[in-house]
């Protein structure tokens, strides 16, 4: 007998007859022999009602209290969905994550969870229930509920499949799957039956939406076996086919299949990027810069720094594009004045695009493949970043749909995939 956590995102329970069909896709699991544990988000909007209600009362709103409000939309949830389960004549027990025993830090808003206890769930379990579990909720060790940040309930769905040593982790969302990139760019990308740890680890960081990126960062370190499936697709379709129909996230690199050297496009609208001209090249330096940007909590992506000529360089970096004028201002009163660099420049007009796949790790000329289609598209490349598995360009964003589309096309990814 297996033991299987399914989560469940906002949309999959967006209405009382979606919440229907869950339940009905859940018993069909367990009636085929599996031991079943259901993970939840609110329903669709729900939170984003809940954050609204709070910012009304209070415009920056207490983290404790907040976490206390927006925590609820996933308690409704759980009871709705226990209820149908019960109603379908399927033993069911809820729980929020206080309740189970969810115990993260105190960062609210943002917490991370540290331990699960999953004794009372094993209990249940053996008892033949489902066990309905809220996402996004633990509490700290003092006993304050927290949440897990947006999206936080695939990393509620995987943490839980790790403290229970689940066979699989599944999480249903509205897209059947990861696609070798956003079909809305390109209307040819088709779902990756299989995608490794490492890949899904970046397609997540550069902007692919699937999967929150902790809960795949978890997923890594204790090893659970992940899959992503679409919760839009009839409940009552055969095992197999539901398994078939999403992508697995394997651990393995080698499944004895042809793999594509590259597996997917990701890419990142809103990024903006900042030059600090005619720095001294001098020790420090990039630590000055970057920790005065850093102390105003901006995150930066991509970093680069030329060879210096007659002892002064030029640095640039990126940021996302909400941070730009922030950063170009702390940057202009502050560094330029600090560390005696000539200008400060900025182009909030760029995006990145990455090319994304372990077969990169033994194939020479993947990157000049790269280079060479934005070139023939007279596609100029701001800045390059790369890691063995990833090469990544700063472009013009007006240029976001015709790179990803020409690189789909030169990586063979246009054919339909047959891994
Ligand atoms: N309901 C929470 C949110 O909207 C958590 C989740 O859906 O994963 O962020
Ligand atoms: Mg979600």
């Amino acid at each position: 007998m297996a033991l299987i956590v399914q989560k469940y995102g906002g949309t999959s329970v967006g209405s009382v007859e979606r919440i229907k069909n869950v339940a009905r896709r859940a018993i069909k699991w367990a009636e085929a022999g599996n031991q079943v544990v259901v993970v939840v988000s609110a329903m669709s909007g729900e939170t984003n009602r809940l954050i609204a209600l709070a910012r009304e009362v209070q415009p920056e709103p207490d983290p404790r209290e907040l976490d206390v409000v927006a925590s609820t939309g996933e308690q409704v949830t759980i009871g709705l969905l226990a209820m149908a389960l019960k109603s379908m004549g399927q033993p069911a027990r809820s729980y929020t994550g206080f309740q189970v025993g969810v115990h993260t830090d105190s960062a609210f808003t943002k917490a991370r969870i540290e331990a699960i206890d999953e004794q009372r769930i094993r209990a249940d379990l053996d008892q033949g229930m489902i066990v309905v579990v809220a996402g996004f909720q633990g509490m700290d060790a003092q006993g304050n509920i927290t949440t897990l940040g947006r999206g936080g309930s695939d990393t509620s769905g995987v943490a839980l499949a790790a403290a229970l040593g689940a066979d699989e982790c599944q999480i249903y969302t509205d897209v059947d799957g990861v696609y070798t990139t956003d079909p809305r760019v390109v209307p040819e990308a088709s779902k990756l039956p299989s995608i490794t740890f490492e890949e899904m680890l970046e397609m997540a960081s550069l902007g692919s939406k699937v999967l929150q990126i902790r809960s795949v960062e978890f997923a890594g370190k204790y090893r659970v076996r992940l899959r992503v499936l679409s919760s839009l697709t009839p409940w009552d379709i055969p095992l197999e086919q539901e398994m078939r129909s999403g992508t697995l996230i394997t651990f393995e690199e080698d499944q004895n299949m042809e793999r594509a050297v590259v597996s997917g496009i990701a890419f990142a609208r809103d990024e903006a990027k900042i030059t600090v001209v005619g720095v001294p090249d001098r020790p420090g330096i990039a630590y000055q810069i970057l920790s005065a940007v850093g102390q105003a909590n901006i995150e930066v992506d991509m970093i680069v720094q030329n060879q210096s000529v007659a002892g002064f360089t030029d640095f640039s970096f990126t940021v996302g594009r909400n941070d730009y004028a922030r950063t170009l201002s702390i940057l202009k009163n502050e560094v330029q004045a600090h560390i005696g660099a000539k200008d400060v420049l900025g182009d909030p007009k760029s995006c990145k695009v990455s090319i994304v796949g372990v077969g990169m790790r033994s194939h020479a000329g993947v990157a000049s493949t790269m280079f060479r289609t934005l070139s023939e598209e007279g596609i100029n490349i701001q800045m390059i970043s790369t890691s063995e598995i990833k090469v990544s360009v700063l472009i013009d964003e007006k240029y976001l749909e015709l790179a990803v589309r020409a690189l789909h096309r030169a990586f063979d990814l246009d054919a339909p995939q047959n891994t």
